[in-house]
């Protein structure tokens, strides 16, 4: 059977001399484990397609045992993202998180939009923190974990002038009137930029989700309750990540 998928390479490994296999990122199926024969050979006109964070629309034969690429025409190239290793470790973040949490041969919805739009923000030099945080936040919101941010869980105020506290393993936020100081669970009192900021990221349309400005304080805030609600949502460590805060000169790493 012969079936046509737009979709972005989230990994690949060689096998044998000039053949790759790639998992490919679509919305159709989810992810597709497919066979691209003769790939790393110089003149292979599957070369750049098969390469890493290439968004194409893959010309596929599915036989009983798996999927073999017949063509591909790029679409959109992410490649320039290997040139910067910061950027390049965030990406593989995102793509092992997605690997991770998409089925195979599942439908999913605009999977490949949403993580086309993250790879467009990391290549175009918004802050890496701030495209991280989005990332985490808007990634479980898209899975099914969204924390509610619309109001204080008890009273129903936006607001609240002595601020708002975040409980990450309740996913949802209490006003300081209502917060319980003896509340032995974790919390953390959200400067008000970063409360704006997680709002913008989850309700936001995809395609704006990325875009907000922050101040460094409220970005580390950020950076540090998204990362943290993201990695309890999946139950899951990355070591993209590890790498990524690595390289962040600390900035990140003592969140
Ligand atoms: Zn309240």
């Amino acid at each position: 059977m012969l079936v046509t998928y737009d979709g972005i390479v989230i990994s690949r490994r060689q096998v044998g001399e000039s053949g790759v296999f790639i998992d490919i990122l679509t919305d159709e199926q989810g992810i597709i484990e497919a066979m691209a024969h003769g790939a790393n050979k110089i003149n292979s006109n599957l070369l750049s397609s098969s390469a890493l964070f290439s968004y194409s629309t893959f010309c596929m034969s599915k036989s009983k045992l798996r999927y073999t690429v017949n063509s591909a025409k790029p679409k959109f190239s992410f490649h320039e993202i290997g040139n910067d290793i910061e950027k390049l470790a965030l990406a593989s973040y995102f793509a092992q998180a997605v690997k991770f949490c998409t089925p195979s041969e599942q439908p999913q919805d605009s999977i490949v939009r949403f993580f086309a739009i993250a790879l467009f923000e990391i290549m175009n030099g918004r802050s890496l923190g701030s495209v991280k945080s989005a990332f985490e936040l808007r990634y479980s919101a898209e899975l099914g974990f969204a924390p509610n941010l619309v109001a204080c869980d008890n009273c129903g105020n936006y607001e609240c002038e002595r601020g708002m506290y975040f409980l990450p393993k309740k996913a949802k936020i209490i006003c300081a009137d209502c917060f319980n100081k003896e509340y032995d669970g974790e919390y953390v009192l959200l400067f008000p930029e970063t409360l704006y900021a997680m709002r913008n990221i989850v309700f936001s349309p995809l395609d704006r989700c990325f875009k907000f400005g922050i101040s460094e304080p409220a970005e580390k805030q950020l950076s540090s309750v998204c990362e943290k609600f993201f990695l309890n949502s999946v139950e899951k460590s990355f070591p993209a990540l590890g790498y990524f805060k690595s390289l962040n000169g600390g900035d990140l790493r003592n969140l």
